[in-house]
């Protein structure tokens, strides 16, 4: 469904992205880790373009991402995105903030918009605050809106950069819960997350990256028992 190949990005100097080759196939979940630096969260953004590759090519459902246009606003409509800070519009409500994008983007009407934000609100266990402002409710509560949110576009991928790293940690699990149901239901998933737990309950496979380049891509269990490389091996005894 998504695939990358020999893409490469720079930083001026700074090879940040080299020669990623990466297959992701329709409802696998895939998990990315890595050190600080190692270049997940600009992978995360070179795949819905918010972040330009010097070389390379990435298809999403068989279409290349086009550089700019109209072209590029449609396919990155398909892929969905979920940040660390929640990135909600604050002067909307919740239930607005659901409704902007389809009705914006997907031109569905207010009426079809609302009925469809409402069931995802109620997925993700926020049903009860969808009149409120971001700011009244809980971290993890604005990230369970933030992932309703990108729902609502139905996007084909799900991109999810430490979406449970600014949270405390008793809302945690409320978050991955919502994406582990996720996972179930068949969505196609990238997600940059160092909570092992996650991975092991939801991932079809683990990427390990360092230096911009891919090290490893294995099976959780396997990866997590049995790292080939000592890079692999040094990241996950200080983080495990
Ligand atoms: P972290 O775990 O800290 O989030 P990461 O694996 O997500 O790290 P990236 O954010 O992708 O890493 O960054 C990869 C490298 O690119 C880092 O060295 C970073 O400093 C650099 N970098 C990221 N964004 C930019 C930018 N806009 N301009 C210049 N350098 C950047
Ligand atoms: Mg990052």
């Amino acid at each position: 469904l998504v695939r990358l190949s020999g893409v490469n990005k720079w930083f001026g100097e700074l090879h940040v992205l080299q020669d990623i080759d990466l297959d992701i196939a329709a409802g696998e979940v895939l998990v990315v880790i890595g050190p600080s630096g190692s270049g997940k969260s600009t992978l995360c953004r070179a795949i819905n373009r918010l972040e330009p590759i010097e070389k390379g090519e990435i298809t999403i459902d068989g279409e290349r991402l086009p550089e700019e246009g109209k072209e590029l606003a449609r396919l990155r409509a398909d892929v969905g995105m979920v940040f660390q800070s929640f990135n909600l519009f604050a002067h909307k409500t919740i239930l607005e903030n659901v409704t902007l994008g389809p009705t914006k983007v997907r031109k569905k009407s207010k009426s079809d918009a609302e009925k469809r934000a409402r069931e995802l609100l109620d997925r993700v266990g926020v049903s009860a605050q969808a009149e409120k402002y971001p700011a009244q409710l809980s971290g993890g509560q604005q990230q369970r809106v933030a992932i309703a949110r990108a729902l609502a576009m139905e996007p084909k991928v799900m991109l999810f950069d430490e979406p449970t790293s600014a949270l405390d940690p008793e809302m945690i699990n409320e978050v991955l819960d919502v994406m582990v149901g996720l996972a179930k239901d068949g969505m196609t998933m990238v997600v940059v997350t160092h909570e092992m737990g996650f991975a092991r309950r939801a991932a079809n496979r683990v990427v390990f990256m360092d230096g911009g380049r891919i090290v490893e891509s294995a099976e959780p269990e396997t990866f997590f028992t049995n790292p080939r490389s000592d890079r692999a091996k040094d990241f996950l005894s200080k983080i495990l």
